[in-house]
């Protein structure tokens, strides 16, 4: 999936040359949707991970951690790009439950 993406916007500064036009627009066209198709499984997949726990791993420590608020230290309920506190309801940071530092 990622790899067809790669390939592509690799594949695009090598279409220059006159009368490649036609393929250079199925190209981009095909790019779009390759793109589109891609995003929308990436959105769909943080969608329904979101819905249960999960772990994350953490650069910082370099394992597989819990995470949590960067307020309260409790569970959030995660989306994209950011997450809910379970415990005070506010929007927090996602952090990591052992060293406390920002995840993602
Ligand atoms: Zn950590
Ligand atoms: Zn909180």
């Amino acid at each position: 999936m990622g790899m067809g993406v790669g390939y592509f916007v690799r594949a695009l500064p090598l279409q220059t040359d006159e009368g490649s036009d036609t393929i250079c627009i199925y190209l981009i066209i095909l790019g779009a949707i390759l793109i589109g198709l891609y995003l929308g499984l990436y959105l769909y997949n943080k969608m329904l991970v979101g819905k249960r726990r999960k772990q994350h791993p953490c650069r910082f420590c370099g394992h597989m951690v819990d995470a949590v608020s960067d307020c309260c230290s409790a569970p959030v309920v995660e989306r994209f790009m950011t997450g809910k506190c379970t415990k005070c309801g506010k929007e927090c940071k996602i952090t990591c439950a052992r060293c406390k530092r920002q995840l993602t």
